[in-house]
């Protein structure tokens, strides 16, 4: 394992013992081997000086919410330490209690909840505290022979724990077992099935000394067999089912992420992997992230939801007290057998955690295994850090569930106009947002990982596959299509309509409709509350003369989506359309159509801006509102709906 510390950067901080722990926590937060994604903990014990100018004794421990490889000072709690190791000498103190102490012996309320690994730091009689879940160190602990495999490699110089649950129970028992204990022959501290502690007074050395144990670690590790080239594949159908089903078993949408590199394939392939990979967790806080086992598949994916579903309901059963409420029965993630993994998640956010827990498991389950087998915690020690208030809270904190989280919707020309206004409002609302275009700078358009853009021609039937492969491959699914590009050719009487412009009219506002519609629907219908919201026009239900080549491609789009509500409404598919007016924030709305139309109407062109009963302008926000609503709860009982969004006109009122 790297070493990463840099004299020039750590020299700045010498004289700030935090902001030194700042610098150090981070080296440790940056390498994925150590901990991944809000693991670990880290402390100073330093001087706290009040706002009277009296000056503590304090620990700053790392803060609850925050991940090491972004910390700053602020995500440091200062705590009075002789109230921490007073609470160590307790015979017993609850999850709550403990909590409360935390809080109440707190120097700055400002300050985030103390980790609950705190009062385990204020006992250790070092400056700096650094705590991981090293994947090297716990692999060994989680083999059959681990603490004599430990041993062997360090002697004396670390202190070995057995498995106790985290928090005060953990503290207490460091602290029974360290009373004649000599400190200063010691490195560290493994705890089995757990993670790793390493100290000293000197922030580098404590560092180094985490850095340096967990290579010696890594070496006993470190023959790892040759990955072949072949990957798993699967139809993107069957991944939107197996998406479908697990949302379902949630009761709530999730996205899906299907890999078959060759890592995630051959672990899959594996004769045994039903056993192996239903050891459980590496180390037990992942639990809150992947549950206890991941759902082993295969191409029956209801019965192997169903199994999955009805184990977990057990498996709650066998240990749940009467006040606990059991979390959703649906897995985390899924082993495809001969596949590859699957992982779920309400957000990208969670995808890219749990996949990263998910990799770094499969190595370490593999690597104990050639060291004599993988053997991780009972059910029941998992079982108590799932249900634990401490852990479950991590997972409440700062989560909002918005209208739209889970869900993915598909919008084509999403590069301006409605079709931008759509993407952007969906993905406020938690979305995650796939569209189209052939502009190519819809690529730099969409920073989010939320959103992703694909340039492509929705007339070209290669691109429309394109587009929805893409929202397979990145979210698993397809739940919501907006059908928005079209175009405004320029204005001509019949007798003078150019052949091209017509046909190319048509192509774009109804023919592309109909492929992109009929491509989706087969996943729309493994859709969470699927939906279509087609994009159509005032001109629908009252043309403008001059505008045939224009209002009747809309009008042959209405009666497809007319069509269509009647067809997919058996598979619960709603299909729904706006017809918008006179949205000039649009891309065809130039100053030169807008004359032109004002010209046809034999108006100026303010008077055409105004051209409606209420007498507003009306935005693409406007209408992206309307196909938002449609396209959620509110209108979940309304199917082949027309809604204008124009400002009301007495030609169609
Ligand atoms: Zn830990």
């Amino acid at each position: 394992m790297k070493n990463l510390w840099n004299k020039f950067d750590a020299d700045q901080y010498q004289d700030d013992l935090l902001a030194l722990r700042v610098y150090s926590s981070r080296l440790v937060g940056q390498e994925p081997n150590l901990v991944l994604h809000g693991g670990g903990n880290t402390s100073v014990k330093a001087p706290f000086t009040d706002i009277f100018g009296e000056i503590h004794d304090a620990i700053y421990i790392k803060g609850s919410g925050w991940n090491l490889d972004t910390i700053e000072a602020t995500g440091f709690a200062p705590v009075k330490l002789d109230s921490l190791i007073k609470l160590s000498r307790l015979k017993s103190l609850s999850d709550s209690d403990m909590v409360v102490a935390q809080r109440a012996a707190m120097l700055d309320q400002r300050a985030p909840n103390p980790s609950v690994e705190a009062i385990l730091h204020a006992i250790i009689p070092f400056s700096f505290v650094d705590h991981t879940h090293a994947d090297a160190v716990v692999t060994l602990s989680n083999t059959p022979n681990g603490e004599e495999i430990l041993r062997s490699i360090y002697g004396d110089k670390v202190l070995i724990v057995p498995y106790v649950m985290p928090g005060f129970a953990l503290a207490k028992k460091v602290s029974n077992l360290t009373r004649t204990t000599d400190w200063s022959k010691l490195h560290g501290i493994i705890l089995m099935k757990h993670g790793i502690f390493s100290f000293s007074n000197d922030a580098k050395e404590s560092y180094e000394r985490m850095i340096d144990l967990v290579s010696d670690a890594e070496l006993v590790l470190k023959e790892r067999p040759n990955l072949g080239e072949s990957h798993g594949e699967v139809s993107l159908l069957e991944i939107a089912k197996l998406r479908s089903a697990v949302s379902k078993s949630a009761n709530i949408p999730m996205i899906a992420a299907f890999n078959g590199l060759p890592f995630n394939y051959e672990f899959a392939s594996q004769k045994d992997v039903v056993s192996i990979a239903c050891r459980g967790p590496l180390t037990p806080d992942h639990v809150i992230r992947t549950k206890r086992i991941p759902m082993i598949t295969d191409m029956d994916i209801s019965n192997s939801v169903e199994r999955y579903r009805s184990d977990y309901i057990k498996y709650f059963e066998r240990h749940a007290s009467s006040e606990l409420q059991q979390l959703d029965p649906a897995p985390r993630w899924a082993v495809w057998r001969d596949i590859g993994t699957v992982v779920f998640g309400r957000t990208q956010k969670e995808i890219k955690v749990v996949s990263d827990i998910v990799d770094h498991t499969i190595q370490a389950i593999q690597d104990a295994e050639r060291l004599g087998g993988c053997v991780t915690l009972a059910e029941r020690d998992i079982f108590d850090v799932e249900y634990w208030e401490l852990e479950q809270a991590k997972l409440h904190a700062g989560k909002e569930d918005l209208m739209f989280s889970g869900q993915v919707v598909l919008v084509t020309g999403g590069f301006s106009g409605i079709g931008r206004a759509c993407v952007k409002k969906f993905s406020e609302n938690g979305a995650n947002v796939v569209t189209i275009d052939k502009d190519p700078n819809i690529i730099s358009l969409y920073k989010k990982s939320t959103v992703v853009a694909v340039v492509g021609d929705v007339t070209v039937e290669d691109d429309v596959t394109n587009v929805i492969h893409a929202a397979i491959q990145r979210f698993g699914g397809i739940d919501v299509l907006v059908n928005n590009i079209g175009i405004f050719p320029k204005s001509a009487h019949i007798e003078e309509i150019d052949n091209e412009q017509w046909q190319s009219s048509m192509n774009i506002n109804l023919n592309s409709a109909m492929c992109v519609i009929k491509k989706t629907t087969p996943y729309l219908r493994h859709g969470w509350h699927p939906a279509i919201v087609i994009v159509g026009s005032k001109n629908v239900a009252a043309p403008g003369r001059g505008a045939a080549t224009y209002s009747v491609a809309k009008a042959g789009l209405t009666q497809l989506g007319r069509i269509a509500a009647l067809e997919l409404a058996s598979d619960s598919i709603r299909v729904n359309m706006v017809h918008p007016n006179s949205v000039f924030d649009t891309g065809f709305w130039t100053d030169d159509v807008i004359s032109d139309r004002a010209a046809h109407y034999g108006i100026s062109v303010a008077e055409y801006r105004s051209m409606n009963l209420l007498g507003i302008e009306i935005t693409s926000n406007d209408v992206a509102s309307v196909v938002l609503a449609l396209s959620g709860p509110q209108f979940s009982r309304t199917t082949g709906a027309q809604i204008s969004v124009d400002g009301g006109t007495d030609r169609t009122i």
